[in-house]
Order: structure tokens, then sequence, then C-alpha cells
């Protein structure tokens, strides 16, 4: 298949990163005789400094034309000045926002070679492999805000139409189907007004998809249940904030910031991927960036902006090896344990696909 992919290094460790999951790209799609076109952009503080603008028009221009976008990370302390006009993040709010893409997918799986370095018992750690789905253009973060006034009050509103839980209910269902056919929906239906509306119509969307098993938690609850059965949950769907927040708590589970990988999606095949983590600006340029989190985006992007699920497979079940083998970087390594720049790391997983 032929697949334009523009990528979009950004800042800190987002090029060091972004290289890497090129190159394995590059080499799954020779090996399954794939042409895949690398077109790159500016985002971020890198795109301020020579644009002015963290999103130029040009690098719009390039992902409209695209198949799918991958992303390293955006920010620096030298672009933090929080009165500037312009900041790295805004590139990153836009392009979400410019593709509508309102469905934000992060898995999340625990690996037994990296057991030590999460809070919880080894056992616990046993089987979980979990895919939060996350609404991500609605809800508290986007609802209505009252901050000035006369300084003593504050609000922030909620508000969920149906046709947004709708479209996100399905993603989650859609994707339950091509795992363990299993979907917990978060909510808080027992206080909130639209966390009713969001268990009616995510029980109403069920009726599409009675293969996959449904099971509603409190969001209380869950936060219990993500650290004392974590390996129970396949399919995780919670609104923008419940989602943000228990996305977040399940991420120890996978022993570092540095594994964890993303896709936001819109309602066509067209998607952003990035790693979960920032721009680490304390270890940029060192060659101790983690690239696991962007190669598993990469996956995710091969998943489902290309259908290729066996290619995705492939890389996932590499990077599964390179770590079973003994293969570290250094926020995965032991203290005083040997471990393997970015790019020693990279050619670890290449050698395993
Ligand atoms: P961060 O995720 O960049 O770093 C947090 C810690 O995790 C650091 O100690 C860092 O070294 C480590 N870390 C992160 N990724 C790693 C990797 N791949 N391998 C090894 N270690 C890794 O978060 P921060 O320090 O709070 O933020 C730094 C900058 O990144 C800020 O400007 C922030 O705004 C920006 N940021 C961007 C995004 C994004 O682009 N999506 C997300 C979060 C933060």
């Amino acid at each position: 298949m032929k697949a334009t992919i523009t990528v979009l290094p950004g800042d800190g460790i987002g090029p060091e990163v972004t290289t890497q999951a090129v190159s394995v790209l590059s080499r799954i799609g020779t090996l399954r005789h794939h042409d895949f076109i690398f077109r790159e952009a500016l985002i971020g503080g890198a795109a301020i400094d020579r644009t002015g603008s963290p999103l130029p028009d040009e690098t719009l221009s390039i992902c409209e034309q695209s198949d799918a976008l991958l992303l390293g990370a955006v920010g620096g302390p030298q672009w933090s000045d929080p009165t500037a006009g312009v900041r790295p993040e805004q590139g990153l709010l836009k392009i979400r926002k410019h593709f509508n893409l309102f469905a934000n997918l992060r898995p999340v799986k625990a690996y037994p070679a990296l057991a030590l370095h999460t809070p919880l018992r080894a056992d616990l750690l046993e089987n979980v492999d979990m895919l939060f789905v996350r609404e991500l253009t609605g809800g508290l973060y986007f609802g209505p805000r009252q901050e000035q006034g006369d300084g003593d009050t504050a609000y922030d509103t909620e508000v969920y139409t149906v046709a947004e839980v709708e479209r996100v209910a399905r993603v989650a269902f859609q994707a339950a189907r091509r795992r363990r056919q299993k979907v917990t929906s978060v909510d808080k239906a027992n206080v909130l007004a639209s966390m009713r509306l969001w268990r009616r119509t995510v029980v109403k969307v069920h009726e599409d998809y009675a293969d996959v098993a449904l099971e509603h938690v409190l969001v209380d609850a869950c936060t219990m249940y993500l650290m004392t059965r974590p390996a129970s949950f396949d399919v995780v769907l919670a609104s923008n904030m419940f989602g943000d927040i228990l996305s977040d708590e399940a991420s120890v589970l996978a022993g570092s910031l540095g594994m964890l990988p993303s896709a936001s999606l819109g309602s066509s095949t067209f998607g952003l991927y990035e790693p979960v983590h920032g721009s680490a600006p304390d270890i940029a340029g060192q060659g101790k960036a983690n690239p696991v989190g962007t190669i598993l985006s990469a996956a995710m992007l091969l998943r489902y902006s290309l259908g290729l699920e066996a290619e995705a497979q492939a890389v996932e079940r590499a990077v599964e090896a390179a770590l079973a083998d003994g293969a570290r970087t250094a926020d995965i390594c032991a203290r005083g344990e040997a471990y393997l720049s970015t790019a020693e790391f990279t050619q670890e997983i290449l050698n395993r696909l």
C-alpha cells in the first residue's frame, strides 16, 4: 500500500524519538512491500523560532495532504513564559481541533520484565493490557466557564450531547472487537446529569455491539480497581476529564512514561499519533530517551490509519521481544546496570522485526 505520513518532530527529545519510529516504519514498509512517504513539518517551539507560529500554515497544509501524523513532543523552558502570546502547546491543541480528533486512545500494558519499575506487586501486573478511549473535544474542559466576576466564585460546566458520547462510544466498542470484547464505561451517573446521559447513550450504542460485554463503573471505584484488579480491564471508555486522570493513574503500570503511546482519532481513518510523554528537556540530546512510546505510536498508526494490523502486531512483538531479552534504555534499567542509547535500543527492535 502507498501512504503519506507527516512527521512532526517538535522539541526536546521529540526529534530523537520520531527518527527512531520512522526507521521502524521504513523497515516494516520494506519488509512488507509498502510504499511509505515521509514528510517532515515544523510544530511547537521549533516552529515558533523559525516562523513565529507554533503551527505554521505550511505545516497544516502538509498535514491535510497526508494519511496520518506522527508527532514527537512540543515545549521546553525557552518557550515557557506564561505571558508570551504564542506557546508551543497551542500548535498541538490547534491541530487536534482542526482535524476534529475527538477520541484519544491510550493503551497501557504491563511488561513483566519491568515489574521492578512499578509500585505494584508483580502478580497484579500479570496480563495487564488495557486501552483507554478518552473523549477529547467535549465535557468539562470545553464547557462554559467563569473565572472572573467578584473573585469569590468560579465554575466550569460539564456539557455532553448524545452525538458526542455516541461517536466516542462507537470507537470504544469497535476497538473492543479487535481485542478481548469488553468495554468498561466509567461515569458518575449516581450524581451528575451529564453522566446519566453518558450512561444512557453508551447503553443504547451497545445494542449495535451485542458481541461485546459492557460494564459500568463509577469513577471513584475505578481508581481503586485500576490498582487492585488491573488485569480485568480491556477497553476503558471515559469522558474527557475522567479519562485524563485515570489514564495517568494507569500509566504507572507500564514502568515508565517513555513506554506509553497514544492515538487521537476523528471520524475517518486519519489520526495523530504521539507518545504520552513530553519533550523531556532534562535528557534531550543525550541519547537517553526511551523510543518505545513513539515506536508503539507508529504501530497504532499502522493499525488505525493504514489498516495494517499484522504489521502493527509485528512491531509490538519486536518491542516486547527486545525487552524480554534484556534490552534497556536509561529510564528502565536497574541502578548501576548498563543501558543502551536511544538508537542502540531501536536497533534491538529492528533486529527482531
Ligand atoms: P516530560 O514528559 O517531558 O518529562 C517528565 C519526566 O519523564 C522527565 O524526567 C523526563 O526525562 C522523563 N521522560 C519523559 N519521556 C521520556 C522518555 N521517552 N524516555 C525517558 N525518560 C522520559 O514532562 P515535563 O518535564 O513535565 O514537561 C517537559 C516539557 O514537555 C514541557 O514544556 C511540557 O509542556 C511539555 N509537554 C509536552 C507534551 C506533548 O507534546 N504532548 C506532553 C507533556 C508535556
